[in-house]
């Protein structure tokens, strides 16, 4: 029988959490759920400078509003706790004596003058720059002596020499290095400062890792992670490598090019459905192409097959898109309740019934939720401020005057509608006679009462908001738009 499927999310807690680290959570929540398996969320924040706690809490909690963070490690324990790796010095240093005591690690005594001499000689040469080996054959019980006297030491891993080391990659397949391009590096800084590629081999080794999937970034890393389990003897876990979040112009994605931490996209009023779909088919699709995709429906149509191999670009407008169509296809309620916070936080008011009144005129257009505030404020404001140069339209031609002859000859005949009849297609009906009746062009007349409604360049029709706004509003500002001309 094959062992249970466990898979892992290991970010360090160096900085917010970012759109890649999403990308490889979701893709190993995916392969979790779709296999019946587990994934582990494990912080490796062995780099003390630059780890942080908030750091930590800040992807803990992305992931869980995410809904993708895993049912075991740091934020729900387990049973290999401690899923800190700083917590984990004990097992690292206990390994690391079994490394050394077997002599397929050893303590090395080179000093940084001596290496980077090494190196100087080696670029003279013009060989690549490789560690030569000179502590490799110390006596080992002297080495420890010499430790144990207080002499400063690096602990480095025994390579075979000249082995090829090949593992088959579940996106990329085969890859090969040969331990020439790797010689004897360090996995220790001593025996208390354990290093990446032997931490991670250990605890993935330890907490039963079955399918390691990360960022292609770490291929590099893969070879010196597969000779720490080898020099242990352990089994290997399955490796899959996701490709690079690309910018638009194919580099690296960047701060500067893009927002790359998770809590801006959801303060900008991206919703969790709507990030989670755009961050699978981040480097994943179906034969179908099909775009439009639940937490749910990713789990049954993922796999690791057809995770592609080039570099996956950031496409900001796809994501917009997947956005508004996510938030058309929130109930009108459910929509209210999710803009109030924006509404209230640049001190715009209303009611749950005015907003039930007002949204669904801008539920089609809305893309984000902090757009809610602008496309919404002039129907919950009570003065407009705007400036008379709104009433120009060079394109339909209306000056000044021509916007003051409409709006003059428009309110006797909005005034005489009953307020029973001020409905969208009784407005219709009256403006539409009025422009025959007046002999001009239909924007002559509706674009001046528009920008009285609404004092904005952009705004759903007159017609609507009119409506909406109801008769007495709507005459109101009118007759403000009026004095204005
Ligand atoms: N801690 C590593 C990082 O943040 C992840 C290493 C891995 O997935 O093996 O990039």
């Amino acid at each position: 029988m094959s062992k249970n499927i466990r898979v892992r999310n290991v970010p360090s807690p160096t900085g917010l959490l970012h759109i890649g680290t999403v990308r490889t959570a979701l893709y190993n929540y995916l392969f979790a759920q779709k296999n019946g398996g587990t994934l582990i969320y494990r912080s490796e924040d062995t780099d003390r400078e630059r780890s942080k706690k908030e750091y930590e809490e800040n992807i803990i909690s992305g992931l869980t509003k995410l809904g993708i963070l895993g049912t075991e490690g740091v934020h729900a324990g387990g049973e290999f706790t401690p899923y800190r790796q700083s917590e984990r010095a004990e097992i690292y240093r206990e390994q690391l004596e079994k490394l050394l005591e077997s002599g397929d690690a050893y303590y090395c005594f080179c000093t940084k003058e001596e290496l980077d001499q090494e190196r100087e000689e080696q670029q003279k040469q013009k060989l690549p720059p490789r560690y030569s080996g000179k502590c490799r054959n110390l006596d080992a019980e002297e080495a420890k002596q010499r430790v144990a006297n207080g002499e400063k030491a690096v602990i480095r891993l025994k390579v075979p020499e000249n082995r090829e080391i090949i593992f088959n990659d579940l996106v990329r397949g085969e890859n090969k290095t040969n331990t020439k391009e790797l010689a004897d590096f360090v996995i220790a800084k001593n025996l208390n400062q354990s290093l990446y590629n032997f931490t991670v081999a250990v605890d993935d080794h330890l907490m039963e890792i079955t399918h390691v999937i990360r960022g292609e970034d770490h291929i590099p890393n893969t070879p010196k992670q597969i000779l720490v389990y080898e020099a242990f003897g352990w089994d290997l876990p399955k490796f899959a490598h996701l490709p690079l979040i690309l910018n638009q112009d194919k580099s690296k994605l960047s701060k500067r090019k893009n927002k790359v931490s998770v809590d801006d996209y959801l303060d900008e009023g991206y919703l969790p459905e709507a990030l989670i779909n755009f961050l699978a088919l981040l480097g994943w699709n179906t034969s179908d192409e099909k775009e439009i995709f639940s937490l749910e429906e990713l789990v049954e149509a993922f796999s690791l097959e057809r995770v592609h191999k080039g570099g996956a670009v950031f496409d900001l407008e796809k994501l917009n898109w997947l956005n508004g169509y996510y938030l058309r296809n929130l109930e009108v309620d459910e929509l209210i309740e999710k803009i109030t916070p924006y509404l209230e936080k640049v001190g715009l008011k209303a009611d749950k019934a005015e907003l039930r009144k007002y949204v669904p005129l801008v539920h089609e257009r809305i893309k984000l939720l902090s757009e809610a505030p602008d496309l919404l404020r002039f129907m919950l404001v009570d003065e407009l401020d705007y400036q008379a140069e709104l009433f120009l339209h060079k394109k339909m031609k209306v000056d000044l005057e021509v916007a003051k002859m409409a709006i003059e000859n428009s309110l006797p005949e909005l005034e005489a509608i009953d307020h029973s009849e001020w409905n969208q297609a009784n407005l219709e009906e009256v403006l539409i006679a009025l422009v025959k009746k007046i002999e001009v062009k239909n924007g002559h007349v509706l674009w001046p009462l528009r920008v009285a409604l609404t004092g904005e360049q952009f705004s759903p029709g007159v017609f609507e908001v009119a409506e909406v706004l109801g008769k007495e509003t709507s005459l109101e500002r009118i007759k403000k738009g009026l004095e204005k001309l």
